[in-house]
């Protein structure tokens, strides 16, 4: 069994309480660990850690900090198995999804804010005849980050990485269904000497660890993922305070499949931008525009495909592994009773799987394709995020970025075209944060991330967070 800990001021500690909560392997169904269900009480001690770390690391040289971060993620990459399996173990993903994705990418979030901070600019204006404006832009202080269980190191270091290099400490807190690889994270700071205080990461649950850190006067900025409804609660608590907030939210991304794409490449990406990671990435494509005149041969191929996808045991090499709660499984199937009731047809999937063997009582579903429902039915509304997606025919242009700007969302959308002008102008009018056109999931990390309308507020990535991560002053200096 698995004792999760708190890090806080460079300790590992249980909850002042002593409380407990159950860590379930979604694979199997079963009991693993523990993590502590901590409470107000632990997170304040957080924060005194971090106030006191604060006027040491905030002046640190950029080389020290360049050093201490590259320590950091260095001490992931020497524990690379150990971080794969633990995160394919706690979320259900598959094994090699783990290794090409999450952990390599943790590793280059840190590495990525390392640098960033050495050259992150800031500006002069000379005012003629009167003087010189010059800007700072300084730490703000504690600052709180706070991530969902779906990327659970990625989005976890995406947060802490900027925080940390734009100079200040953190109290952090990972999802509670999903704590393991941040915890393994803090035994990485505790091997190579990462000054106490600096990064302090609580464990618990949302409504408690998650609120505390939110309500906290002490605690000057939040950068949160995950759900709009919890976004939303967020945004009401640092509007009343105040305090800067950066919100990642939900998506109901659209794919946008013109006649005139390069079909192959269109639909081997298709499969993998609505399917990887069980459907559970918020930049999933979850609703599949098809031009009407290739939408047979496209509903042919894509089920063809989906229908040879392996599903099972995350630790061999499946494309599909568990969801990641029984609960989250519960709600998925929730969604396909509902496309039923809404007049949807099942083309594909649909279904829980139980595989044989250890696996068995874990929660797996069928990748499920489903037609036939109008773009502004709930299931073409709401988000589902999971191995769940639709397929709408369009004729026009106008059409479909009508249907495709219908819901609250703006995250992501991919576009499918060999047309340079037709992507150019569907790109433009599309209500999305993220376009990607004849591709899907390429991220540089100096680009800005983030959505429009309820996707979110702000924007994390290259210098775009370590302006979130920092206040800005402008001194003027007269002659
Ligand atoms: P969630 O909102 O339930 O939880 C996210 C985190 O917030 C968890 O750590 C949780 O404990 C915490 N939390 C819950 N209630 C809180 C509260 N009242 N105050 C403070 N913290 C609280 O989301 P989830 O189910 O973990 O993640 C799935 C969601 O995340 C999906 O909607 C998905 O689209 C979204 N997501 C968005 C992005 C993005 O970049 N836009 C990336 C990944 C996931």
């Amino acid at each position: 069994m698995i004792r999760i800990k708190n890090y806080i001021n460079g300790l590992f500690q249980d909850a002042l309480s002593k409380s407990t909560i159950d860590l379930i392997n979604p694979s199997r169904g079963s009991i693993y660990g523990t993590l502590p269900d901590s409470e107000s009480s632990d997170v304040l001690v957080a924060i005194k850690a971090a106030k006191e770390a604060l006027p040491a690391w905030k002046v640190l040289s950029f080389e020290q900090r360049f050093d201490l971060l590259l320590k950091l993620a260095n001490g992931i990459e020497a524990r690379m198995q150990e971080f794969i399996e633990a995160e394919s173990m706690d979320n259900g993903k598959p094994q090699w999804l783990a290794a090409q994705s999450d952990i390599p990418r943790a590793i280059s979030n840190l590495k990525f804010f390392a640098s960033a901070q050495m050259n992150f600019p800031s500006e002069s204006h000379f005012t003629p005849g009167q003087g010189l404006n010059y800007t700072l832009r300084q730490p703000i202080g504690v600052v709180g980050c706070i991530s969902p269980w779906n990327l659970p190191l990625y989005l976890f270091t995406w947060k802490i990485a900027p925080a940390l290099a734009a100079g200040n400490t953190v109290v952090a807190k990972p999802s509670e269904i999903t704590p393991y690889t941040a915890y393994l994270l803090s035994t990485v700071c505790d091997e190579i000497g990462f000054p106490k205080g600096v990064l302090n990461i609580v464990h618990g649950l949302g409504g408690k660890v998650g609120q505390a850190i939110v309500e906290s006067k002490d605690i000057k900025a939040i950068a949160f993922t995950g759900g709009t409804i919890t976004g939303r609660a967020i945004n009401i608590e640092c509007a009343k305070q105040f305090k800067k907030v950066s919100l990642e939210l939900g998506g109901k991304n659209p794919n946008i499949i013109f006649e005139d794409c390069d079909f192959e490449e269109m639909m081997a990406t298709t499969v993998r931008s609505s399917f990887t990671n069980q459907g559970q990435i918020c930049l999933c494509g979850s609703r599949i525009f098809i031009q009407k005149t290739i939408y047979d041969k496209f509903k042919t191929e894509f089920i063809h495909r989906i229908q040879k996808l392996t599903i099972g045991d995350p630790a061999t090499e499946v494309n599909i592994g568990a969801v990641v709660s029984e609960a989250h499984l519960h709600k998925i199937l929730g969604y396909i009773d509902l496309a039923k009731e809404e007049g949807g047809i099942i083309l594909t999937g649909g279904k829980r799987v139980k595989p044989v063997g250890e696996c068995e009582n874990g929660y797996f579903i069928e990748p499920t394709v489903i037609e036939g429902l109008n773009h502004l039915c709930r299931l073409n509304q709401e988000e589902i995020f999971g191995p769940v997606v639709t397929l709408i025919p369009f004729e026009t242009e106008d059409e479909v970025i009508s249907m495709a700007n219908s819901t609250p969302y703006g995250l992501a959308c991919t576009i499918w075209t060999e047309n340079g002008k037709t992507a150019l102008r569907v790109a433009e009018r599309i209500d999305s944060g993220i376009v990607w056109v004849n591709t899907w999931m390429i991220r540089d990390l100096r680009t800005p991330f983030g959505g429009m309308k309820e996707s979110g507020i702000g924007r994390e990535g290259g210098f775009e967070a370590m302006r979130f991560f920092t206040e800005t002053k402008n001194v003027f200096i007269k002659y």
